[in-house]
């Protein structure tokens, strides 16, 4: 089973990208997805050089996006830092890139949500040109200030219809949208559209500590992660069920027991 589990780095974020690498495939997971914060001073030809020698299969980077900004200078400067990011996916060997897609204090949603529209429009071609698709992931409104206008899974397929580029998609993360009402209905439409790219895995935990960082562990709260898998493979997908949890907690324990905790977690939610 674990061959069709993907880990994000920043789960394990202790561990430095040799270290994920080393420990993910010794452990049998088939994929990983790599935050650029992991692959900070490291070599790249080095980490695709280990990624191919451990058959590990990279399936995102993660992330680009922040396209808003105040000023047109703020706006650019996100288009450079992207199209780093692509050159990044480019020496990795990945053909994915999520998006964070951005939002800025002091902007209405719509004027951040035009921004977005006008950045992703600007980097398209770019990927396209290295065989990249860029990846919206829509956000839980409560990250609607700061982070991202895109806050839901329709709105999100809103966007990739709008904007109609052949490598835009989405990055479903059930963190994010579980407790939509027309979720079913919307995943149906994502994967219909054909952006049902990537699917992320985690828990909701109603106590949560933190906004960011108090992410669960399948099971420890309160999304119904069973039944949203069953629509997600409805529709035929086929790619990895992506372990992201950014956890103060989990970070302070030992990574190779918590690893052991996460194989034995979707063991027992998805069989
Ligand atoms: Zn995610």
């Amino acid at each position: 089973m674990p061959a069709n589990l993907a880990i994000h780095t920043f789960t394990n974020k202790p561990w430095s990208i040799h270290e994920c690498i080393e420990h993910y495939a010794r452990r049998g997971i088939g994929g990983i997805s790599i935050w650029r914060e992991t692959l900070a001073g490291h070599d790249l030809a080095k980490v695709r050089q280990h990624l191919t020698d451990a058959g590990l299969q990279p399936v995102s980077l993660v992330r680009g996006g922040f396209f808003t900004g105040l000023t047109a200078e703020a706006r650019e400067k996100a288009i450079t830092s992207n199209l780093a990011a692509l050159a990044e996916c480019e020496a990795l060997g990945i053909d994915k890139i999520v998006l964070v897609c951005g939002a800025t204090v002091g902007q209405s949603p719509q004027v951040n949500r035009a921004q977005i529209a006008e950045g992703i429009a600007r980097i398209a071609p770019r990927a396209q040109e290295i065989g990249v698709r860029l990846l919206i992931e829509p956000l839980h409104p409560v990250y609607a200030g700061d982070r991202s206008a895109i806050c839901s899974l329709r709105d999100a397929n809103d966007l990739c219809a709008e904007l109609a580029l052949p490598n835009l998609g989405i990055a479903f993360d059930v963190y994010h949208v579980w407790h939509e009402m027309d979720l079913e209905a919307q995943i149906q439409r994502c994967a219909a559209g054909g952006w049902l790219d990537t699917y992320h895995i985690c828990d909701f935990k109603p106590d949560q500590d933190h906004l960011l960082l108090d992410r669960g562990l399948m099971g420890e709260g309160c999304i119904p992660l069973k039944q949203i898998d069953d629509w997600i493979h409805t529709t035929g997908f086929t790619g990895h069920r992506e372990v992201e949890i950014f956890s103060r907690k989990w970070w302070a324990e030992d990574q190779h027991r918590y690893l052991d905790r996460i194989v034995e977690s979707t063991r027992q939610i998805y069989g």
